[in-house]
Order: structure tokens, then C-alpha cells, then sequence
């Protein structure tokens, strides 16, 4: 007879299709099935534990099983699972609009729903779209985006993607945008400044020449995420921001990744006091525990869509989860825990101690850069350190980190040769410590020890 766990890998094998993942060597592999968490563990159905140190792909941010989150999730199931909000609302959905323009950058006063980071960023792309329609200025359709950004897998967040792994495949079914660099200080000859200048210098050259073509420049702010963890020089963002304005583009902030916390601060733009026109969230959203994401807009791009229903300036769009009370009651706690726990602030002492510790790669041979905002860290393997020359991507070096860090017993999943660890905000300094250790050992044994 077979095991529960052999049943449950069959059918896997059987009949899911994973994300992200080339199945004939998944389907090689032994999987791993994950039956509960609990804090910054996940246990799988074979009663092996492992640390969380990617949350789960950059959502989580209290922990596993948490009794405040459950709690509020099962108060509303009580009341009411899902009702639209097409043209109706409920007690959720309005209380976390609420709550999001009060902390979000000045200016977005209003709250558009949707169920994951690509639609927020579907919606942001016609909504800036749309605005300059309705203002009679229709030349302006076109979108900046820069090298390497990753805004999810719908058609029009990979039209203003550039990662081209991910994206060259479907370009023929995409619309255009303007790459410009992003600045990636390691790989650029002339180090950060140099990289910040050429990002700007491009950027003035697009809009001094084609300004009035273009609608918004969508950006990861301070911090690239699936392109590599690649941390924008300080200044960068503030400087993006005022050209767009200075020029009359839309800036739209794709903070899925770094807000919440993720990045240091509430949100990214609040390290340069940048107020985007458009902010678009997700992941840490409901403490990564439910799939809510928003489009934040300013008063000034909804007035230009408030009008007589005959002139037709109405948002056509909306999904059919769009504003679930599940998912708005898991928010409205997670924001709760997180202010009650004062997690920004003990989390800006604990990046402080994630970096003391990450010290102890400075030597190590093969550790090309380690870059860290907050909570998110990426290491940077090269094959040489001196010439900085990169692992061929067949050698899959950041994918057998992982797998050594699984064998210790903590969980991670890298970007091509960048090693990524992401820890749930609220790992407490003990767990870091041990989330490192783990993190550290499977960087020397896969590149230098005898597994190399
Ligand atoms: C993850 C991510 C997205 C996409 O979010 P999904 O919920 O996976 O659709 C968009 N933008 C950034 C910056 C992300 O990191």
C-alpha cells in the first residue's frame, strides 16, 4: 500500500501544472508537499520542517497560522464570503480603502480592487490610459518601463516587462513600450553614479522627444525585484519622479513586491518621499495570507473619469472578486498586527542584524554582491569574483543552492545566479539567525565545499 505521501506526489504528477516551473524536471524531482505552517515554518506532509525564508515567494509577513489573522478571517466567513462590488459595497472593502489612503504616499485618496499584482498593474496601465483620453489628449498611449522589470504574467504586464526569459516569447502578441536602464550599479563599468546617469540621461531623452506619445512610466521602486534584487542608488527615484512630472507623464509605482513593510519602510516611495500617481499593490497586502491587490489613484486621475454617464468616461473594468471581504478582513488585521507590533520599525533594527550577519560572506570567493533593502536580499554568485565574470545559466547555481537550503531545512527559490532571502517580517532575531546559518552554509557547500 502507498503512502500518503506517494498518492498525493502521483496525483501531482498527474494533473498539476506549476507555475514557473519546467516540468519534466520537476517531475524528476521529489516534490514537496506542504500540509500546514505555523509562524516562519512550513511542515510538509512527511512531518519535515523548514523555514520559510523566501515567504513563500515574498507574500508573508507574520507568520504561518496566525491566531489574529485566522480570527478575522473567520469573523467574516460568518457574516459573508464574497458579494461584488459592482456597484454595491461591503463593510471590508470600504474600512481597508480607508485605512490604505490614510498610510499610502500623499495623494491616493482612492482605492481600485483586483486579485493579484498583474491586475493591479493591468488596471494602472489603463487607467493611466484611459485618463488621457478622457482629457482629450489621446496621442498619449505609450509607456516607459526600464530593463529587467517584472509587473506579472498578464498581457499588459508583460508588455511593460523586460526579462527576457520571461517575456521575449510573447512580444509579437504585446504591446510596445520604451525600455530605458534600470541602474544596476555591480554591472555597470562606471559604478552607481554612472548608472543613475545613464537611467536619467535616457529618460530625458525619451520624454524631451516623445512626451506627448507617452501615458506613464511604470517603475519598481528602489528596489528591482524578479530582475535580480537590484537596489536603485538613493536619489534615483526622486529624480524619475520629478521628470515625469516636469514633463507631464504619469508615474506608476509597482510596489507588489516592496510594500509593507518588505522594503525597509511602509512603502518604497516613502524612502524618497515620492507620491506616484498610480500605486499598485499585493502580496504583503493581507499579510500574504489571501489574494487582494489594489490600484491607488490620486483625486486628480479619478476626476477624469467622474462625469455624466452619456459623455462615457467611465472605468469599464472589474473582476469578479474584485473587493472580497475575506481578503479585505485578512488586510485590515494584517495592517492591524503590524501597527500593533510596531513590525516597520523593530524590522529596520532586525535588517540592521540580517546585514551584520550576511558579513560573513564578504570573503567567500564566489559572493560577487550582497544587496539588501529591509527585508529583501539578494546575493549576487559570480564564477570570479576579480572580473565579476557571471555562472553560465546552465551551471543553475542559484536553483542548487535552494535545493542544499531545503536539505538544511529552510526554503528559498533564487533569480537565475542571485540567491534570494526574504524572511517574514516578523521572524524574530533568533530565527534570522538560524534562517542565515542555513542560508550561508548552502552558498559554501554548493560553491566552494564538496558539492561544488
Ligand atoms: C509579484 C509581482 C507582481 C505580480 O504579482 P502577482 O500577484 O504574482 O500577479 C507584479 N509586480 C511585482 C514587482 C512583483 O514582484
Amino acid at each position: 500500500m502507498s503512502s500518503h505521501y506517494e498518492r498525493l506526489a502521483a496525483m501531482n504528477k498527474a494533473h498539476v501544472w506549476h507555475p514557473f516551473t519546467q516540468m519534466k524536471d520537476y517531475n524528476n524531482s521529489d516534490p514537496l508537499i506542504i500540509e500546514r505552517g505555523e509562524g516562519v515554518m512550513l511542515y510538509d506532509v512527511q512531518g519535515r520542517a523548514y523555514y520559510d525564508g523566501f515567504s513563500s515567494v515574498w507574500l508573508n509577513v507574520h507568520g504561518h497560522n496566525v491566531p489574529e489573522l485566522n480570527q478575522a478571517i473567520t469573523d467574516q466567513l460568518g457574516r459573508v464570503a464574497h458579494s461584488t462590488l459592482l456597484g454595491m459595497a461591503n463593510v471590508p472593502a470600504i474600512e481597508l480603502a480607508a485605512k490604505l489612503a490614510q498610510i499610502a504616499p500623499a495623494g491616493l485618496t482612492k482605492v481600485f480592487y483586483s486579485d493579484s499584482g498583474a491586475t493591479g498593474v493591468e488596471i494602472a496601465i489603463k487607467m493611466a490610459f484611459q485618463y488621457w483620453y478622457n482629457r482629450g489628449q489621446s496621442s498619449k498611449t505609450g509607456f516607459i518601463t526600464m530593463n529587467q522589470a517584472y509587473h506579472g504574467d498578464t498581457i499588459g504586464a508583460v508588455s511593460v516587462g523586460a526579462i527576457p526569459l520571461y517575456h521575449d516569447v510573447f512580444r509579437p502578441m504585446l504591446f510596445p513600450a520604451h525600455t530605458i536602464p534600470y541602474p544596476y550599479a555591480y554591472r555597470h563599468e562606471g559604478g552607481a553614479a554612472a548608472a543613475m546617469e545613464d537611467t536619467l540621461d535616457a529618460l530625458r531623452d525619451v520624454l524631451e522627444q516623445r512626451a506627448d506619445e507617452i501615458a506613464a512610466l511604470i517603475v519598481e521602486p528602489m528596489v528591482q525585484g524578479a530582475g535580480g534584487i537590484i537596489l536603485m542608488p538613493p536619489g534615483c527615484l526622486r529624480e524619475i519622479a520629478s521628470l515625469c512630472r516636469k514633463y507631464g507623464v504619469l508615474l506608476i509605482a509597482d510596489e507588489v513586491a516592496t510594500g509593507f513593510g518588505r522594503a525597509g519602510e511602509m512603502f518604497a516611495c516613502d524612502h524618497e518621499q515620492v507620491s506616484p500617481d498610480l500605486l499598485v499593490i499585493g502580496k504583503g497586502l493581507t499579510g500574504g495570507y489571501l489574494p487582494v491587490a489594489a490600484t491607488l489613484a490620486t483625486g486628480d486621475i479619478f476626476d477624469a473619469f467622474y462625469a455624466e454617464y452619456e459623455e462615457q468616461k467611465t472605468f469599464f473594468h472589474g473582476h469578479s472578486f474584485t473587493g472580497n471581504p475575506l481578503g479585505c478582513a485578512a488586510a485590515l488585521a494584517s495592517l492591524d498586527l503590524m501597527q500593533k507590533r510596531n513590525l516597520i520599525e523593530e524590522g529596520k533594527g532586525k535588517a540592521v542584524f540580517i546585514r551584520q550577519k550576511l558579513e560573513a560572506l564578504a570573503g567567500r570567493p564566489h559572493i560577487g554582491e550582497v544587496r539588501q533593502l529591509g527585508f529583501m536580499i539578494g546575493i549576487e554568485l559570480v564564477k570570479d569574483k576579480r572580473t565579476r565574470e557571471a555562472f553560465s545559466w546552465k551551471d543553475r547555481i542559484g536553483v542548487r543552492v535552494s535545493q542544499r537550503a531545503r536539505e538544511l531545512g529552510m526554503l528559498t527559490r533564487p533569480l537565475g545566479n542571485v540567491v534570494v532571502f526574504m524572511p517574514p517580517l516578523a521572524s524574530t532575531e533568533e530565527q534570522l539567525d538560524a534562517m542565515i546559518h542555513i542560508l550561508i552554509r548552502s552558498i559554501v557547500d554548493i560553491t566552494e565545499g564538496a558539492l561544488a
